[in-house]
């Protein structure tokens, strides 16, 4: 039979009347059944969290209290571990390797990381601006939040953010993609079984398009923090706009990868290959776009293109296994066209774009690992996110051409540099346009650090002391010592 997850509402586990399969993209073989909430649930949950702020004041709790859950929920991950990791591969098709390695001890270091620190980094600040002005600086709550989780990072991406929400004494919704539901889900088990109070912590599948106005129009929801797509992002900004509530936004990335001539060619080589086909290419901060210079450009095209074609795709179960499948069919077509409209436009296919015809692959949504080159910046390959496997790559011969390529994009989220001259790499760090820029190496992430794009990517910042100070309102008391001269309002008077 197969397993169900219910709703985790006010601190129970809740039917619907509504319920969906969820689908393992390696085999499209049904996973498990998931409750489906509607607006009724969706009002339920708001009810809950507002009702645990306000009158269980969850946000004025001791921050040791804070501390204290957020490590048993850490722990609680990590003794699931090995059966999470299995699952979010189950659920994304991403390799195991990733999500043992990867996904989940990442999610339970992030709550580990903001139990130890939130107390440092919420510390009232004391301010001296005069002998005869004091100001005390507050870091509140912001109220209820909901949480938008996208489906190429579920538990990961949920754990940035319920923890900083957490950490910094918020009630949350949390609200993963119908697609990767499950080890969200999970987290909501781990959650009760941390003794999370009543309504502090509620987890709701369903679909966007059906619930998320009803989370995000209410006046009752003080805050929204979202990671997805461009199209929804601008949606959501629409819903929150009429009561004008506190945003993160999480967008798209169409990021570039410069490797000069003087890369180590092995390492530029490997850190382009995992910064596009990790994921199967779904993430935000792939490098989507490989700029490489004049006098590297042939061996490194050698290089890349022979280990890409020796990229093993298959079920992520398989610690073999390279490369899982894209999240869904529709997802699969959707890399297609852009496929598609790259090779009518003119960009040339070096190897890869097509669905593979191995039979072991076929009942899956696979992608072949796919390289063009000739790519111009008048190209939607060169401008628009694919969000699957697939890279361009154009050459330069000078410095500010790479720089004005790099930045000839409506996002701005991330980049990468592959060079030995670390003052020049310094350099092009600062002219390039991205949130967060790498050098030498790929994809990590530091919860010391805060991370976010700029541009069409977003605003507003996760992890770090700025991404849990997102979660917060700074309130200042501004205490005036003098004992009679009070310059402003006797001057009031006087006038
Ligand atoms: P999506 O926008 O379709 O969905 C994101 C979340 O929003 C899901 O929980 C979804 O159910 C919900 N949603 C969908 N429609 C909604 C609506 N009308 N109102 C409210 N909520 C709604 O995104 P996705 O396809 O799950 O994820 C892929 C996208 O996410 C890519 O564009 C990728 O670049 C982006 N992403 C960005 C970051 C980042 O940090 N910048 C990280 C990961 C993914």
């Amino acid at each position: 039979m197969k397993p169900y997850y219910p709703l985790f509402i006010n601190g129970e586990f809740k039917d619907s009347q509504d319920k969906q399969d969820v689908i393992n993209p390696a085999t499209g073989e049904v996973l498990a059944e998931v409750a489906v909430a509607g607006k009724k649930e969706a009002a339920l949950a708001i009810d809950a969290a507002r009702a645990a702020f306000d009158k269980e004041a969850w946000g004025r709790i001791s921050l040791a209290r804070r501390k204290d859950l957020l490590l048993k929920i850490s722990q609680g991950i990590l003794d699931k571990a090995g059966d999470l990791a299995k699952l979010e591969t189950l659920n994304t098709g991403k390799p195991i390797k990733e999500s043992t390695f990867m996904d989940i001890p990442s999610a339970a270091k992030t709550f580990e990381y903001f139990a130890y620190n939130l107390e440092r980094y919420l510390k009232e600040e004391v301010i001296d601006i005069s002998t005869e002005a004091q100001s005390r600086l507050l870091r509140e709550p912001q109220g209820v939040v909901v949480l938008f989780v996208p489906w190429n990072y579920p538990l990961l991406i949920a754990s940035w953010k319920t923890a900083c929400a957490l950490a910094a004494g918020n009630t949350v919704i949390l609200k993963p993609s119908s697609l990767t539901p499950l080890t969200v889900l999970e987290l909501a088990k781990i959650i009760n079984d941390a003794g999370s109070p009543k309504g502090s912590v509620n987890i709701i599948n369903g679909s966007g398009i059906e619930i998320g106005k009803a989370l995000c129009a209410d006046k009752r929801v003080d805050m929204i923090s979202f990671t997805g797509s461009n199209t929804v992002g601008r949606q959501i900004l629409g819903y929150a706009s009429e009561h004008v509530k506190k945003m993160i936004i999480e967008l798209g990335g169409k990021s570039a990868s410069i490797i000069l001539k003087d890369a180590d060619l092995e390492l530029a080589v490997n850190g382009a290959l995992c910064s596009i086909f990790l994921n199967q290419g779904q993430m935000c901060t792939a490098m989507s776009r490989l700029l490489v210079e004049e006098g590297i450009y042939d061996k490194f095209m050698d290089d890349f293109v022979d280990k890409t074609k020796r990229i093993k795709l298959g079920d992520g179960l398989d610690y073999q296994t390279q490369m899982g499948p894209l999240i869904s069919d529709e997802q699969q077509k959707k890399v297609m066209a852009c496929v598609e409209t790259a090779k009518r436009e003119g960009a040339k296919l070096l190897c890869g774009g097509k669905v593979p015809s191995a039979p072991e692959l076929k009942n899956g949504f696979f992608f072949e690992p796919t390289v063009f080159t000739d790519a111009k910046p008048s190209m939607r390959i060169f401008q628009e996110e694919v969000f699957g496997p697939v890279v361009c790559v154009s050459k330069f011969s000078h410095i500010d051409e790479a720089i004005a390529l790099a930045n000839t994009s409506d996002f701005a989220l991330a980049s990468s540099i592959w060079t030995q001259d670390s003052s020049l790499a310094q350099d092009l760090a600062g002219r390039i346009n991205a949130g967060i820029i790498w050098i030498n190496t790929y994809g990590m992430f530091y919860n010391e650090v805060p991370y976010g794009g700029f541009k069409q990517s977003g605003f507003g910042k996760e992890l770090g002391r700025e991404g849990l100070l997102e979660y917060t309102r700074l309130k200042n008391i501004l205490i005036d010592k003098t004992k009679d001269s009070k310059p402003l309002v006797n001057y009031w008077y006087g006038f």
